[in-house]
């Protein structure tokens, strides 16, 4: 232990792992013979100081000697430093530079020890400065090999002891005391900078091979990654770019070497990169704009200064994701199928609008279109054809509002408006234009196509005090042309809101009328015009609404479709008529009403087959009446459950009949096993002609198609006895009977026979 620290302490010894000796070694070789003729020229100052010193002298033989040995010695050392060591293995080589340097200081030794010896006192400073200098130049020559240089220390130290000793110095014991302390103060220098040397040649040595890991590295990351590898010089031209590199770029290795990096990228890019790289501090992902002739790309550039004044980094290419990117930028701006503004953006610009306005600005007009019938066209003319229609939509709107107004499309078939500076006359007017654009009929696929639309207009600053305000009421506005009729345009009044807030009022109460079943069904006979007889009641729904009395469904069956309430209304209509009918006689049916949101609900069929097995009722005794748009709406879809229902054996009936678009059509489209002629035609089939004529065509069609006809709405006899005449099959109005509770229906003795001259009593229900 205390010898190694010995050895480290005055040899400098230093692990090395074997991998490094050789070249440690040939390092710590190289460094000494590069001294090589700053050790010549030495010797030779120090032969030419001490001829002339000792030229009169009788030690003058001595010097010359020395001279000539030393003469050879420098010669052999120049001549070592210059020879290649290829034959010669590390330890060899190293063996003559120790034994050299031992031979060298013998000879300095020598010449001291016999200067010192001989000389009288008057060289006794120039031989005390002559050692110290010989001893210092010594270990700085040849601190590489530590102990070479002890060897040589020790031996010019011995060589001056020595002399000294025979001499008989009167300072000899200091002397020798100061050489000894001088010794080893020089060999520990000596092995201090062999150490440190060493330790630095190590550390080159790591460097150096994890540079070299870092480039198999990189090699291998440009090899197998999509990015790529860049380098430039100080001035920025490229230097060795690689072939992942040359790929990107698309130009010839010759022109990109030595080009500069900068003529790659568009102007602004090139100007930030210029600054990135003035800057000389690393940056990362920087997006780029390309600018070769040709390439519409992007890239990312990541950069590290080099010690060279260069600069050396990774690139990507993000072309793919930037125009995904721009592509969900713009779907979430835009309407992929129109190119129009959507909501998002309709909401932003009315934000700018309500600003500019509130700064002084004219006030806004805010116009939500909605198509009428795009639903049917949808279903009638196939998906293609309604994307079709949108898009002329667009077009129409965009020609007829002019470039000063803002257009967006809302999603399905709605679209607004938003005109800035605009006094409500101006508004009007294009209101006015938009419905007109919309009704000129569109020519698709050879077709000739009629839709038309509805708009709801409101003002601002006066309709609304945010866009989300504004936006609410130009829909009920909107909400308001198409209870009116559709096809045109109404402005938002502050009465509007007023039917909103009483339309939510009648949806809570329905939703709770529901949930406590506080609902009714009312049963009105149909009579058989032959026989007078009953032969079933069509149920009706009556709801005692707490603080409105007895309320009929022509008032709360469109908020319940529209809220949805309509399917589990009407499931509970369905096992609450069918509970009823079944406890009648066996040959009087029961008729329910059915709605388009109904026949969309998939568990249709299973709610009715569950209640007639529930109740025991004949299939046969069940009809359901429907109305004609339920063709018109997912008719493909509506058109089957119809079917299956009639394979139950279930009648289906088509309710107010001649109120619809094009009647007779549907009649072809599904097999009716009924008509219910609306009571519009009937009211006064006794007075119009024209009336009695659609009814006896009616009666005559359906005669031929092999169905039954019922006319509604009958209430006097005058219009049951021309009914009747016109071959009518059975009827059914206030003339029989009003609705009535399922309490007052004769169950015991059936279907009670009403001839038209016997007027049922109807007082007691003159409210349903
Ligand atoms: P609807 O199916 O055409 O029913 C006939 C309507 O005419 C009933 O109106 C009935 O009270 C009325 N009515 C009967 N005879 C006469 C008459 O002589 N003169 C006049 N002026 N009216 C007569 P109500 O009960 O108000 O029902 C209106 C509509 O509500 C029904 O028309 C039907 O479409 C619907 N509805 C009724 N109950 C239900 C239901 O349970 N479910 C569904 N989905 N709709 C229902
Ligand atoms: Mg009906
Ligand atoms: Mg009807």
């Amino acid at each position: 232990m205390i010898f190694s620290n010995i050895r480290a302490i005055f040899l400098g010894e230093v692990d090395i792992p074997a991998s490094q000796r050789d070249a440690v070694s040939a390092a710590r070789r190289k460094a000494f013979h590069s001294l090589a003729p700053l050790a010549a020229i030495h010797s030779l100052l120090n032969a030419v100081v001490l001829t002339f010193a000792f030229w009169n002298n009788t030690a003058m033989p001595l010097v010359f000697v020395w001279c000539y040995t030393s003469a050879v010695l420098v010669f052999l050392r120049i001549r070592d430093s210059r020879a290649p060591e290829v034959h010669v293995d590390a330890k060899t080589a190293d063996d003559r530079i120790i034994r050299y340097t031992l031979l060298s200081g013998a000879a300095w030794g020598l010449i001291i020890a016999m200067l010192i010896a001989s000389s009288g006192s008057e060289h006794d400073l120039l031989l005390g400065l002559f050692t110290a200098a010989i001893l210092c130049v010594g270990a700085l020559l040849h601190s590489s090999f530590p102990l070479a240089s002890l060897g040589y220390s020790l031996l010019v130290g011995a060589g001056a002891c020595l002399g000294m000793i025979i001499g008989n110095h009167a300072w000899s014991i200091n002397a020798m005391l100061l050489i000894s302390a001088t010794v080893m103060a020089l060999q520990r220098f000596a092995a201090t900078n062999h150490a440190t040397d060493v330790n630095r040649q190590l550390a080159n040595a790591a460097t150096q091979e994890a540079t070299e890991t870092m480039s198999l590295l990189l090699q291998d990351f440009e090899a197998h990654s999509a990015d790529w590898l860049w380098r430039v010089d100080a001035e920025g031209r490229l230097t060795r770019p690689s072939q992942r590199f040359v790929d990107a770029t698309g130009l010839p290795i010759e022109t990109l070497e030595g080009g500069n990096i900068l003529a790659l990228f568009a102007q602004e890019s090139a100007i930030h990169l210029d600054t990135l790289l003035k800057q000389r501090k690393p940056f990362h992902d920087q997006v780029l704009r390309v600018a070769i002739s040709g390439r519409d790309a992007w890239w990312t550039l990541s950069g590290q200064p080099t010690s060279d004044g260069g600069w050396r980094g990774v690139c990507s290419d993000i072309t793919r994701s930037r125009d995904a990117e721009a592509r969900i930028a713009y779907i979430t701006e835009f309407d992929g199928l129109t190119d129009l503004p959507n909501r998002a953006m309709l909401v932003r610009q009315l934000e700018i609008a309500q600003a500019d306005a509130e700064c002084g600005g004219e006030g806004f007009a805010l116009f939500v279109v909605d198509l009428d019938n795009f639903k049917t066209i949808n279903d009638t003319q196939g998906h293609p054809a309604g994307d079709a229609y949108l898009k002329v939509v667009a077009d129409r709107l965009r020609d007829s509002i002019g470039p000063q107004a803002f257009l967006a499309r809302l999603g399905g078939d709605e679209f607004a408006i938003l005109k800035s500076d605009v006094i409500a006359d101006e508004a009007l007017d294009l209101a006015d234009l938009i419905v007109d654009a919309l009704l000129a009929p569109v020519f698709l696929n050879g077709k000739e196509i009629l839709a038309g639309g509805s708009v709801g207009v409101a003002v601002a600053p006066g309709n609304g005090a945010d866009p989300a305000d504004l936006m609410r009421n130009a829909e009920l506005a909107l909400y308001r042309a198409k209870a009116q009729g559709r096809g045109c345009a109404r402005f938002f009044e502050p009465g509007m809101e007023e039917d909103a807030r009483v339309r939510a009022d009648l949806e809570t109460d329905l939703r709770a009328a529901l949930a406590n079943e506080a609902m009714d069904v009312y049963f009105q006979p149909l009579v058989d015009t032959r026989t007078h007889k009953v032969s079933g009641y069509e149920t009706l729904l009556r709801w005692n609404r707490p603080g409105h009395g007895l309320v009929s469904p022509a008032l709360f069956i469109s908020c319940a479709e529209e809220t949805g309430i309509i399917v589990p209304l009407g499931e509970w209509v369905i096992r609450k008529a069918i509970e009823e009918a079944a406890q009648w006689k066996d040959d009087v049916g029961v008729a329910i009403n059915l709605s388009p949101a109904q026949m969309k609900n998939p568990s249709l069929v299973a709610t009715i087959v569950g209640a007639l097995a529930a109740s025991q009722l004949a299939p046969s005794r069940l009809e359901i009446e429907i109305v004609e748009s339920v063709l018109m709406d997912e008719t493909e879809h509506n058109i089957r459950t119809l079917h299956a229902l009639r394979e139950l054996g279930v009648k289906i009936a088509l309710d107010d009949f001649g109120t619809g678009y094009s009647s007779l059509s549907y009649l072809r489209a599904f097999p009716f096993d009924k008509i219910k002629i609306d009571q519009r035609f009937v009211r006064d089939i006794d007075s119009s002609h024209e009336n009695r004529a659609i009814v006896r065509a009616v009666i005559s069609l359906a005669r031929d198609l092999g169905m039954r006809v019922t006319a509604e709405g009958v209430e006097n006899e005058q219009q049951a006895a021309i009914l009747a005449s016109l071959g009518c099959t059975e009827v059914q109005g206030f003339l029989y009977s009003r609705p009535m509770p399922a309490s007052e229906v004769d169950k015991k003795e059936g279907a009670a026979a009403h001839p038209p001259t016997k007027v049922r009593p109807l007082r007691r229900h003159a409210s349903a």
